[in-house]
């Protein structure tokens, strides 16, 4: 018998959508959920990259540190991935060709799939979102997000892809966040071009949603969910 593959998600991109930037669970009780995943850090202060159960922090000043145990989130998915599908790219091809590729070896499309793209890029287009107030709305933060474009540049993608029903509890489609192999340079990915590769696609059997149950601000938080739909297709 396989084991089940629980997708580990904390917090909803919806209620992050609307301001609540305030971090709630630890690095150390994240890690217990899953070696690989994405997200933000407290105050939203950059982007969280879960890489081989070990967490980093993409800032917008271009660094990357590696996270303590101790660090809280305020939204993050993790799973204990497991390629299902393992292919190699071995040309030059835009996010858009490899994604349809990729796509080609999913069953069907109403189950969340982890990603894993170790490979060079000729391009790697970030960003990173800057530090906001708690309630500034995340769509007006990205509205002046540091961006970068690298060129040539070794390192891994992680991510999750997410089915258009799950849209606004995560963001529907891909996810992903990059690092480079030598840990200098990271961010949430915009789009790329990858030269060659090796790309884990795995499978999600559950997912398990986590809620800040603790955080007043979240309980009696009135939210206009069109508006954040609207918000996570502009931000993200
Ligand atoms: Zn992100």
């Amino acid at each position: 018998m396989t084991n089940t593959i629980k997708l580990f998600q904390y917090n909803t991109l919806g209620a992050l959508m609307a301001g609540l930037y305030e971090g709630t669970m630890t690095i150390g009780e994240l890690l217990t959920h899953g070696d690989l995943g994405v997200g933000t850090l407290d105050s939203i202060d950059g982007e969280l990259i879960v890489l081989d159960g070990k967490a980093y922090q993409a800032k917008g000043d271009k660094t990357i540190t590696e996270l303590s145990d101790d660090i809280k989130v305020p939204y993050a998915a993790v799973v204990p991935h497991q390629a299902e599908v393992v292919f190699k790219q071995r040309f030059s091809a835009t996010d858009s060709e490899l994604k349809e590729r990729m796509e080609s070896y999913f069953d069907g499309q109403n189950l969340f799939r982890s990603i894993k793209i170790h490979a060079t890029f000729s391009k790697m287009h970030v960003r990173m979102i800057p530090r906001a107030k708690e309630g500034t709305r995340f769509v007006e933060v990205s509205q002046n997000q540091p961006e970068y474009e690298i060129e040539n540049t070794t390192g891994t993608i992680v991510g999750i892809w997410t089915p258009e029903m799950f849209h606004g509890v995560s963001v529907a489609g891909y996810h992903l966040h990059y690092i480079t192999d030598d840990f200098t340079f990271g961010g949430h990915v915009l789009d790329f071009t990858i030269n060659d590769g090796e790309i884990e696609i795995g499978a999600i059997d559950q997912l398990e949603q986590s809620f800040p149950v603790q955080d007043r601000k979240y309980l009696f938080a009135k939210l206009n969910v069109d508006e954040l739909k609207k918000d996570i297709d502009i931000a993200e």
